[in-house]
C-alpha cells in the first residue's frame, strides 16, 4: 500500500486529493498547522475524516517537517499548504512568502536530507505568469508575477526545479489555474458570488460587493484538478505542467451566469466597490494545458458554466440538509 502525505489537507484541494488517493488504495496522512484545533470540515463534508491520519506540522519549521517525514515515511508528498489568497497576500506579504517559499524549501531539504526516493508535488500557480496579454500561458511562458502571492509561488517553483536538477529529486510543480468547488471558502470571489446569489434568490435584500469586474480568469473544477497532481507523480520522469481548462471568462460573465441560473438579473444586486480593487491585478488569465493532455492524458471535462451549476447545486443540497435536520 502506497503512503501519501498531504500538507494542507484541511483545504479545498487537500480534501479532494485525500478522497482521490483513498479511492486508489493509498494510506493517507494529512497535516494541518494545528491538527488539534482544526475542524477538518472539508474532510467531514466528503465523509472521509475518519479514514485519514492527521498530524500537526509547521512547514516553516524544519524540525517539524523532518519529524513528520521521518514518522510517516511517505512514498509521495503533496505540498498544498501555505497562504493561498492573492488578496490577503497584499496584506500579509511576509507570511505569504515564508509559508510558501520557506515551507517548500524545508520540504525539499528534508527529502534531500533523508535521501529516500520520496516524490514531491508542489502546488504552483498561474499567478506566477502575471499578465500575458491574452496569450495562453504554458510551461515555457516567462514568469512576471503581479502579487506577493505570485512572487512567492514563483520562488517555490524555481526551488523545486533547482532541487530536481541539482540533486535528482523527483519533484514536480503543477502550475494550476483557478479551480473552484463547493469547498471553496467565501473569501474567494467565486464562492462569494454563488453564496450571495443563492441568499438573494432565497429572499435576502443584500447587495453583492465586488471589485474589478473586467478581469478574466480560466476557471476549472477542483476535483478533476487534483487528478492532475496525482498523475504528475505517476510519470517516469518528474516535470512541471500547466493545468487549465484553456478557456477564460470575464468576472462579469461569472456573475451574470450565476444570477441567470437563479432567474435573477445581476445588475439589480451588484455594487462595484473600488476599495476591493487590488494594487496590481492580472487582467487576463488563460492557460494552455496541451502538455498535460499529451503526457498525462489529462484534460478538463468541466468549464465555467458547469462549475457554477455544480456550486449552486451544492448550496441547494446544503440548504435541504439543514431543513431535513430541523424536521
Ligand atoms: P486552501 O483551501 O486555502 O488550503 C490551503 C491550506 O494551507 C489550508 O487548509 C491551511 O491549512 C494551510 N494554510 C493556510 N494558510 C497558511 C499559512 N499562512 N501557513 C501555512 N499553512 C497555511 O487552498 P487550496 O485552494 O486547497 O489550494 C491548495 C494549494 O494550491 C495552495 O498552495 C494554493 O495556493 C494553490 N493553488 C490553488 C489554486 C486554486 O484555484 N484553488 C490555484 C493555484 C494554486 P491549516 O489551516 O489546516 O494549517
Amino acid at each position: 500500500m502506497k503512503k501519501a502525505l498531504i500538507c494542507g489537507i484541511s483545504g479545498q484541494d487537500g480534501a479532494y486529493l485525500a478522497q482521490l488517493l483513498l479511492s486508489k488504495g493509498y494510506s493517507v496522512c494529512g497535516t494541518s498547522r494545528d491538527a488539534q484545533i482544526s475542524s477538518f470540515q472539508n474532510l467531514m463534508r466528503l465523509g472521509i475524516r475518519e479514514q485519514v491520519k492527521l498530524e500537526s506540522m509547521a512547514l516553516t519549521d524544519f524540525r517539524s517537517v523532518l519529524q513528520i517525514l521521518t514518522k510517516i515515511d511517505p512514498d509521495e508528498v503533496y505540498n498544498l499548504a501555505g497562504q493561498s489568497s492573492v488578496g490577503l497576500s497584499f496584506e500579509q506579504p511576509v507570511e505569504t512568502l515564508e509559508s510558501i517559499a520557506t515551507g517548500t524549501l524545508n520540504l525539499l531539504e528534508a527529502i534531500r536530507f533523508l535521501g529516500k526516493p520520496i516524490k514531491l508535488y508542489n502546488a504552483g500557480s498561474s499567478e506566477c505568469f502575471g499578465d500575458t496579454g491574452g496569450d495562453p500561458a504554458d510551461e515555457t511562458t516567462p514568469f512576471r508575477p503581479r502579487s506577493p502571492y505570485g512572487v512567492a509561488k514563483a520562488t517555490a517553483f524555481w526551488q523545486v526545479a533547482n532541487y530536481r536538477e541539482a540533486y535528482g529529486l523527483f519533484a514536480c510543480s503543477g502550475i494550476l489555474f483557478n479551480h473552484e468547488s463547493p469547498l471553496r471558502p467565501e473569501r474567494f470571489v467565486t464562492q462569494k458570488i454563488v453564496s450571495a446569489a443563492c441568499r438573494i434568490a432565497g429572499g435576502s435584500q443584500e447587495k453583492l460587493l465586488l471589485g474589478n469586474m473586467s478581469i478574466q480568469r480560466d476557471w476549472g473544477w477542483a476535483p478533476e484538478y487534483v487528478e492532475a497532481m496525482y498523475l504528475m507523480l505517476q510519470q517516469d520522469e518528474p516535470d512541471d505542467y500547466a493545468i487549465a481548462t484553456g478557456a477564460s471568462h470575464r468576472l462579469e460573465d461569472f456573475v451574470a451566469t450565476t444570477f441567470a441560473e437563479l432567474n435573477l438579473d445581476w445588475r439589480e444586486h451588484l455594487i462595484v466597490d473600488e476599495s476591493l480593487f487590488r494594487p496590481t491585478d492580472i487582467q487576463l488569465g488563460k492557460g494552455n494545458p496541451t502538455k498535460a493532455g499529451q503526457k498525462l492524458g489529462w484534460q478538463a471535462c468541466y468549464q465555467m458554466d458547469d462549475v457554477i451549476r455544480m456550486m449552486i447545486l451544492a448550496k441547494a443540497q446544503q440548504g435541504l440538509n439543514v431543513l431535513l435536520e430541523a424536521v
